[in-house]
């Protein structure tokens, strides 16, 4: 599945705000928007960010796209399957993306980013019901149980989750035993609870056009 492999930290710069892409970088001085919170590029600083109606709806919907790592076309996939269901397509389509694989590897507190929990479920170490998944746009429904692979659970990378679990509160819509490392979806995703970094709003008169 294809994936931006470009400059993380230019996302943040080129719609303006901290996206958090990297995990822990992102709350140290050496986050490079904390030094440049300006455009990339040579003429970034003298570039004037006044956009459009249509420019603020196009960069709700880059933020989104940035923050769960999703190319554009699986991104309009997404929007027309949110659309296709019933409720507010705004809504439904954060809780399609939250129910992505490497999101709720995220979630449980398992990767300190979703590139990095990307990273784990590509390389093999993620199961979903006892059955190794290394796809990380399948979505999980309320039930289902991830866990990690005996070769995941001889990665460095499982130790690293195994330190980090606890540092992030897990979504009421999830669950997790800490001493098995299991992680089970409970729900569906409550929008109520969670504090959405984009207007959704905005993403859907993108695409109403
Ligand atoms: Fe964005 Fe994090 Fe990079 Fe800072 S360190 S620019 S918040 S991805």
């Amino acid at each position: 599945m294809a994936r931006y492999t470009g400059p993380v930290c230019r996302l943040c710069r080129r719609v303006g705000e901290k996206l958090y892409l990297k995990g822990e970088k992102c709350y140290t001085e050496k986050c490079p928007f904390e030094k440049r919170p300006y455009f990339p590029g040579q003429h970034g600083p003298l570039r004037r960010q006044r956009l459009s109606d249509r420019g603020l709806q196009l960069r709700e919907k880059q933020k989104a796209r940035y923050i769960y790592g999703v190319l554009e076309r699986q991104f309009r996939r997404f929007f027309a399957e949110a659309r296709r269901r019933k409720g507010p397509t705004g809504e439904n389509l954060v809780k399609l993306l939250e129910r992505r694989l490497d999101n709720v590897v995220y979630r449980l507190g398992w990767a300190q980013s979703r590139a990095q929990a990307r990273q784990i479920v590509r390389h093999g170490h993620i199961a979903v019901n006892g059955r190794k998944a290394d796809i990380p746009s399948i979505l999980l429904r309320p039930g289902d149980e991830v866990s990690w692979t005996p070769r995941g659970q001889r990665s460095h990378l499982f130790e690293e989750a195994k330190a980090m679990v606890g540092a992030r509160p897990i979504p009421l819509w999830l669950s997790m035993d800490e001493g098995s490392m299991r992680g089970r979806v409970l729900q569906e995703p409550q929008i109520a609870e969670m504090a959405v970094p984009f207007d959704t709003a905005s993403i859907v008169e993108y695409y109403s056009r």
